[in-house]
């Protein structure tokens, strides 16, 4: 069977990522260095909004700065989109995306429901062009709730209302001009993006182009329409949680990685790993799968490894009390890991991220599907 294009790839070969985290690491500190003028001054401003209300643990200026960036994307990548929709049953479309995590056997139901809802209210026939200067609360705020329906952007709309909180105390002048700076930053890290890490996503627009009639019914339209900014954006993000988590995560006592089901060189039927509460734990039947890989580096860090569905409910990796702290290693393709991390953020999982190689389920990605890999030298460097 043909394969459809794999709209990343962290190396050539499949085993080393290097040139990749080195890349990550500069243009990060590129795009921050850029931000100290312009992202950063409001991020400083809404951490001391978090600490006056309470809101939450205040996190990192760079955690905040890089919540504008993303904010300053996905406004141009849905913002006219979620303005056009007038009518959707908004609120059971996100509890949708909820008990998908939690009825795991209903899973399948709920995604055909979820599909056809996606398609037939979130994306509207007529779609109006918001000028930045007509962006105020209202819409902001229709794009936090069209995000939250989704399902796929969940965590990023839990974010959202908070900075609504914050921007409901300014005037309608500052908010407009809010907006205007995050989306000029974003045009900026659009273009600069392209250039700087284009190298690793070369057929994202080729996979539009071919897949996107595809995706039209499916739960996982938006998971799988990224457009390449996103892709870049997600490097970013995920790069960025790193560096803020990375103490804490070096501090706990028992660590697990979580391994995505894709990795795996056997189809999960016939896979001989052990289903456990906590996933699925490699019995090692296949020397070469990249899951039994894992384990071994596991047993030699004193890591636990286990596989897990998409979509698992990640609350269950935050601390119990009595327990001692557990630090998590979230392994997933471009498209979900910084929603992965933000949820164990959500759930106080100290954790570390790492990026599959590529992306190439067969329930997603790809129709012949084929087992997806990590640069193991990064997992060792993120174990020790
Ligand atoms: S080696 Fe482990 S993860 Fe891979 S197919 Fe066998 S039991 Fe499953």
């Amino acid at each position: 069977m043909e394969h459809t294009p794999i709209t990343y790839r962290l190396s050539n070969n499949g085993t080393s990522a290097a040139s990749y985290y080195g890349a990550v690491a500069e243009f990060t500190d590129l795009v921050l260095a850029r931000a100290q003028s312009t992202l950063v001054p409001e991020a400083r401003k809404f951490h001391r909004f978090v600490i006056a209300y309470d809101l939450e643990d205040p996190r990192s200026i760079e955690e905040y700065t890089y919540e504008l960036l993303n904010l300053g994307v996905l406004w141009r990548a849905y913002g006219d989109i979620a303005s056009s929709v007038r009518v959707a049953p908004f609120h059971l479309m996100a509890n949708l995306g909820e008990w998908r995590k939690t009825h795991q056997r209903l899973k399948p139901v709920i995604d055909v429901f979820r599909g056809v809802l996606l398609s037939v209210f979130l994306l509207p026939k007529t779609v109006r062009r918001v000028s930045e200067s007509e962006i105020g609360i209202s819409e902001l705020g229709r794009l936090v709730t069209w995000l939250e329906a989704t399902g796929d952007f969940r965590e990023d709309a839990f974010r959202y209302v908070r900075w609504l909180g914050y921007l409901g105390l300014e005037t309608s002048e500052r908010v407009t001009s809010f907006m205007e700076t995050l989306v000029t930053f974003a045009a900026w890290f659009e273009t600069e993006s392209a250039n700087r890490m284009g190298t690793f996503t070369p057929n994202v627009e080729a996979f539009l182009d071919e897949r996107s009639s595809y995706y039209r019914w499916r739960e996982d339209r938006f998971s799988c329409l990224r457009s390449r900014a996103e892709y870049h954006l997600n490097m970013v993000g995920a790069e960025i949680m790193n560096r803020a988590y990375r103490h804490d995560f070096v501090s706990c006592e028992k660590k697990t990685v979580l391994a995505p089901g894709c990795m795996r060189a056997r189809p999960a039927e016939t896979c001989e790993g052990v289903k456990t509460a906590d996933g699925i734990r490699c019995s090692g039947c296949e020397s070469s799968c990249h899951v039994n890989q894992l384990r071994e580096i596991g047993l030699r860090h004193g890591a636990d490894v286990v596989v897990i569905p998409h979509s698992t409910d990640l609350a269950r990796w935050s601390a119990q009390p009595g327990a001692p702290a557990h630090g998590v290693v979230g392994v997933a393709c471009l498209s979900v890991l910084v929603e992965g991390g933000w949820e164990l953020r959500r759930n106080n999982v100290p954790a570390q991220c790492i990026l599959l190689n590529e992306c190439g389920c067969r329930k997603h990605w790809d129709d012949a599907g084929f087992p997806t890999s990590l640069d193991v030298r990064q997992l060792k460097t993120v174990l020790s």
